[in-house]
């Protein structure tokens, strides 16, 4: 199984200095993925990253929240034209960066949305993902649908709700991600959805209730993991943390990452390293009770 964090524990900023601080500090930290944000595609350099992933043997995701002017679920054919092209541009990052995985808010706009997503939205989202997934199938790389909690999208916020929308893209390239800290919000228990999803779950984000050090806030991480391990899951685990020690306008203010919950990266990160790791081996050895 491969572990990885995403650059925004390391980097605000993906310019040449941001991109070679998270590569390398992802691997000093003992991970295998760094998971890049797609915040700005058209500027972000490919050439020089695929050069020190190769460099550090670390290997890359993507991941993006849509926004008002690319929600895939607008009623505004021009946003959803945005916002096809602006994946499109991302499966293309991700095919230069021999990643696998595009993942995240790629259905929606990530934030509060002040109404409930209509038939009409969600079809339409279906119908561009379905384009999206052949289109990054061609390239070796899957989607991850992304559920999120009531705040940050109105499309789905549970795993169940999550499994109903994959069924309305209806692609095989198309994978459920969970994450720990949306689940802790919104979810009954931290085990049942795990299972629930089965195979259709393909990518998975660890993040506390606070978004701090793993163990230090209220996520059932112990029962999380069991759901793992009882339904074999063998895709990535990602850490995500956010503090405003490290900031991007763009994705701090879009998460409301508004306290300081930690200011040393590397502590953090190995941290974390060993807390997923840890609990990965805990439960693979259920199987010898
Ligand atoms: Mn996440």
């Amino acid at each position: 199984m491969q572990i990885g964090a995403h650059a925004q524990v390391f980097t605000g900023s993906l310019d040449e200095s941001g991109i070679t601080r998270a590569i390398t500090a992802t691997r000093r930290a003992g991970f295998d993925i760094l998971e890049i944000p797609m915040m700005d595609p058209k500027r972000f350099d490919r050439a020089l990253a695929a050069r020190l992933l190769a460099e550090h043997d670390i290997e890359a995701t993507a991941s993006l929240g849509l926004t008002a002017a690319t929600d895939l679920t607008s009623p505004d054919p021009a946003v959803r034209v945005a916002g096809e092209e602006m994946l499109e541009t991302c499966i293309d990052i991700v095919h230069a960066l021999g990643g696998r995985w595009l993942t995240g808010v790629i259905y929606s706009a990530m934030r509060k949305y002040m109404e409930p997503a209509t038939e009409e939205g969600v079809a339409h989202a279906a119908d561009a993902l379905r384009r999206l997934a052949d289109r990054a199938a061609g390239k070796g790389i899957r989607l991850g649908l992304e559920i999120v909690n009531r705040y940050e999208s109105n499309v789905a916020n549970t795993a169940r709700g999550g499994l109903a929308l994959l069924d309305r893209v209806d692609h095989e390239n198309v994978s459920l991600h969970l994450d720990t800290y949306h689940m802790n919000i919104e979810e009954s228990d931290m085990a049942q959805p795990v299972l629930d999803a089965g195979d259709a779950l393909g990518y998975v984000h660890i993040g506390e209730s606070h978004r701090g050090y793993l163990g230090s806030g209220t996520v059932d991480f112990d029962g999380f993991f069991r759901g793992l391990a009882r339904a074999g899951y063998d895709g990535p685990v990602v850490f995500e943390s956010f503090s405003s020690a490290i900031v991007s306008a763009e994705l701090s203010n879009t998460l409301g990452v508004w306290r300081n919950l930690w200011d040393d990266s590397d502590d953090l990160a190995a941290h974390a390293n060993a807390f997923i790791r840890g609990q990965l081996r805990a439960v693979d050895t259920i199987r010898l009770h």
